[in-house]
């Protein structure tokens, strides 16, 4: 499972910046340094202390590559708990590439994606969530999501989910002292006070994975779709939302009254935006493609952004759309504040959990429709520094040992032995300890990094 040969990759980005770095780590990582850099001073590599720099020159057989300045960690006192060595030269494109060329063959294996993480992970510098938490620190979009990341880095997550392994431990090791040692003088496992810790504990768990739905949201951002009757300001307030209108923005090819898709950042919220074709009731053909599109677009958007001309009466139109998302994540945009009010608002406001009111031809309002998105998704309340359990795979963890808890309160009710209770606790505890890395198989290890990318 480990190689402990010495691995190279480039550590910034492939683009032209300020600084370019290639980090080796291994065994042999001072002595390739060596062959590659050379210090003004003649120091070398292999003779400069821990947390050290070296100011020189980079060089391969074709002769000098760049001025460089070197930064020298030692085992276990670095990231991967290696000897590491970062070189680090201008961020031209082609030096940085020259310099890994010059390390690769001076004896260094380009580094698989995540390998210095996985290196860090083996070697018992962070468990597997911290490990995670890297990439998504990385990712991380918004504040929220890197204070979540940023938690978890830290250990959030691993206390968390330990908190909840901790309780099923205590339990198995009740249940197993009871059962093996009846003679003893031990405390009896009752099936009403099994029955209550068990309880607990999956109410912990459904805790845990309902501030993942959020953190999810943080994380990927949140399928939004606008909606509203012809001419209410739909495609204004994505302008606005979008900024002017970008390059990014996208047209569904294809269709005749296309859907324009965005990505944007609203406060700490993203969303994954859609304007749609005004909703109503038509026998024109061409229009009727772009409802049908809208329609679906609804079914499969979490968020919708309903806007109503408040300049305006509400139509039976507005009505049929406010029927139409009843009982779903809506806002309710109140568009044209900057006009005349002729619209019923209470009407809106009786109807859907948000309602906002602005000028997306202005502006004025966004402010208020950011904070009422962190409102509706529950994204205030969340505290990102307890631990959010950050993927799909952490989350299948949590659901597995959930399901084999319930199972443990089915067998209890239907008045089975408490070994069979103290299998599912068993099984739950396993499901734990993979996720936070401590009974993590091989498949999962290599699972974990293969999302990273090369060079962290
Ligand atoms: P859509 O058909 O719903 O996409 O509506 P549009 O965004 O095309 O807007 C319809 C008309 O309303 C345009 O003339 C816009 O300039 C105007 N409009 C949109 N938002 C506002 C607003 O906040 N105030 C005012 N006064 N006009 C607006």
């Amino acid at each position: 499972m480990y190689e402990n040969d010495t691995i190279a990759a480039i550590s910034t980005p492939a683009a032209v910046g300020g600084i370019g770095m290639v980090r080796i780590s291994g065994e042999n990582a001072f002595e390739i340094a060596d062959q590659v850099f050379c210090s003004v001073s003649g120091k070398k590599v292999v003779e400069t202390g821990g947390y050290r720099g070296l100011y020189g020159k980079l060089r391969d057989g074709q002769g000098e590559i760049d001025e460089a300045v070197t930064f020298v960690y030692h085992a276990p006192k670095s990231y991967t708990g290696e000897n590491v060595v970062e070189l680090c030269c201008h961020g031209g494109l082609y030096l940085v590439k020259r310099t890994l060329r010059a390390c690769i063959a001076a004896g260094a294996r380009l580094a698989q994606p995540g390998e210095f993480t996985k290196r860090a992970f083996l070697n018992g510098k962070m468990g597997l969530t911290e490990a995670e938490a890297v990439m998504d620190l990385i990712s991380a979009q918004g504040s929220h999501s890197a204070q979540a990341a940023l938690s978890a880095r830290e250990g959030a997550v691993y206390r968390k989910i330990h908190g909840v392994a901790d309780q099923l431990l205590a339990l198995s090791a009740g249940l197993a002292a009871w059962t093996d040692y009846p003679d003893e003088d031990i405390e009896e496992v009752s099936q009403e006070n099994l029955t209550e810790a068990l309880s607990k504990v999956c109410g912990d768990m459904n805790q845990i994975l309902k501030e993942y739905d959020t953190g999810k949201i943080l994380r990927e951002g949140v399928d939004t779709v606008i909606v509203g009757r012809p001419n209410v300001g739909k495609s204004t307030l994505m302008n606005l939302l979008s900024g002017t209108q970008k390059s990014i923005v996208t047209q569904i090819p294809g269709t005749t009254r296309d859907i324009v898709e965005d990505t944007i950042q609203l406060g700490d919220v993203i969303l994954n935006l859609a304007d749609t074709a005004g909703l109503r009731e038509t026998d024109d053909p061409v229009e009727k493609v772009g409802v049908e599109l809208a329609n679906r677009r609804l079914d499969t958007s979490y968020l919708i952004l309903a806007v109503f001309d408040s300049s305006e009466e509400l139509s039976q139109e507005d009505k049929e759309i406010l029927e139409k998302i009843k009982d779903r994540p809506v806002i309710g945009i109140i568009n044209k504040s900057d006009l005349q009010r002729r619209m019923d608002v209470e009407y809106i406001r009786q109807r859907v959990p948000k309602v906002v009111e602005i000028s997306a031809a202005s502006g004025e309002g966004t402010e208020a429709l950011s904070a009422a998105l962190l409102d509706l998704l529950s994204i205030s309340k969340v505290d990102t520094s307890a631990g959010i359990i950050a993927n799909e795979r952490q989350r299948a963890c949590v659901m597995e040992a959930l399901s084999v808890v319930n199972q443990g309160l089915q067998a209890l009710k239907a008045g089975e032995t408490l070994d069979a209770v103290g299998v599912c606790i068993d099984a739950a505890i396993d499901s734990l300890l993979s996720l936070t890395g401590e009974k993590a198989t091989e498949a999962v290890v290599e699972q974990v990094f293969a999302r990273f990318c090369v060079g962290k």
